[in-house]
């Protein structure tokens, strides 16, 4: 028994369709084919809105759902790393209920496939009793060049417990911040080439203060943590510039937030690397206090957008619809551009583009209706339901 649906919108991952199509799926959600509604046989429903695939979350920490709340908005980036990284502790079922909800939550919103971070090994049970699918970016920090291989080592010892329950495809060791990793630490996650390396890249003023020449508010955060970072004076030039040349050519990046990216940034990463997709959490950044990251300038650039929430500790919920009204809100983007970065482009950073992101024939990528949805416009009032 097959499903049939056809809508005034279809978005098939790549283009809307207003031509009443039918698109049709197996009992598991499978794609069979979209056809004209004349090849399409009997029992079609006809909805109202936009067909769509499901939502890709390119980037999520949902270890840190628990903390949902707990970082007052507008503190600023220092403010928001001091807050998470002094106050994430908790009893063990209130983080494992509040991660169990986070996966609820992105599931009730139409997300069927997460690019999430991973520090600790606590998530990986709670994610394998959840049907969505995870790429576990287990992520590694240490500004500190002598701890280099110990961090190295914790980072790849969370990676092989990981592996005991998701497939090698699955889970890659990478680095948090520029701001947050030493050389040699880098060097050793690129080396260990991942299917694809994440960086938090660009994401604050005060970090491009501190890359610049070692100033700002980044300073604070490594008093309070106690570590002497009077090695480093800056770098006197943007952060791409240092890490850049400790990757190689064919290395696939995914960068995540890109506030402070500039047109000169794009220019030398587009040059230099052969994959690169920029992912953009908007609702974490107007929560940080962070700027929006300059999207005309991205597109300009022909560079290749996707969308993440970033964690509950600097957003108000887990909702890539939600990142995409945002988006609308303040940049001139329109549906059918917001939707490819929401569907096909976030799982082409993730390597799944072969079943998630799209209608092709046999992919399985989830089947939403968005509902509110009326031509090529506003997303404003739209409401998500799976179909299947
Ligand atoms: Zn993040």
């Amino acid at each position: 028994m097959h499903h049939k649906y056809s809508a005034p919108f279809l978005f098939d991952g790549h283009q809307l369709r207003t031509d009443g199509c039918v698109l049709i799926a197996d009992e598991t959600g499978g794609i069979v084919a979209i056809t004209q509604q004349h090849d399409a046989g009997d029992d079609i429903q006809f909805l109202q809105g936009c067909i769509c695939p499901g939502f890709v979350n390119a980037h999520c920490h949902l270890e840190l759902s628990h903390m949902r709340g707990r970082v007052s908005p507008q503190q600023g980036m220092v403010g928001f790393l001091e807050k998470v990284l002094f106050d994430r502790q908790a009893p063990d079922d209130v983080v494992m209920h509040a991660m169990h909800n986070a996966c609820d939550e992105m599931t009730g919103k139409g997300i069927v496939a997460v690019g999430d971070i991973s520090n600790l090994l606590v998530s990986a049970p709670v994610k394998a009793a959840h049907g969505l699918y995870w790429h576990n970016f287990i992520e590694v920090s240490g500004f500190v060049p002598d701890n280099a291989e110990k961090r190295f080592q914790q980072a790849s010892a969370v990676a092989a417990a990981f592996h005991a329950v998701f497939p090698p495809a699955q889970v890659g060791v990478t680095v948090h911040a520029p701001y947050s990793v030493s050389r040699p630490l880098m060097q050793m996650v690129a080396h260990q080439h991942p299917a694809i390396l994440s960086i938090h890249n660009q994401e604050s003023l005060a970090e491009e203060a501190f890359m610049q020449d070692a100033t700002g508010d980044m300073l604070h955060l490594y008093a309070s943590l106690g570590i002497d970072i009077g090695f480093f004076s800056g770098i006197g030039q943007t952060s791409p510039h240092w890490w850049l040349p400790l990757l190689e050519q064919k290395q696939p990046v995914l960068l995540v937030h890109n506030c402070t990216t500039h047109s000169s940034d794009v220019t030398l990463l587009q040059h230099a690397l052969h994959t690169i997709y920029w992912c953009l959490c908007p609702g974490a950044n107007l929560y940080i206090g962070n700027p929006l990251p300059d999207v005309d300038m991205l597109l300009q650039h022909g560079a290749t957008l996707c969308l993440g929430t970033d964690s509950l500790a600097g957003n108000t919920e887990l909702s890539i619809l939600h990142e995409m009204q945002i988006l609308q809100q303040h940049k001139n983007l329109n549906a059918t551009q917001l939707l490819g970065m929401a569907t096909y482009n976030g799982a082409a950073a993730l390597g799944i583009a072969d079943k998630f992101g799209h209608f092709g024939t046999a992919t399985s990528p989830g089947i939403l209706l968005l509902e509110g949805f009326e031509a090529d416009g506003l997303l404003d009032m739209v409401t998500v339901q799976r179909l299947l």
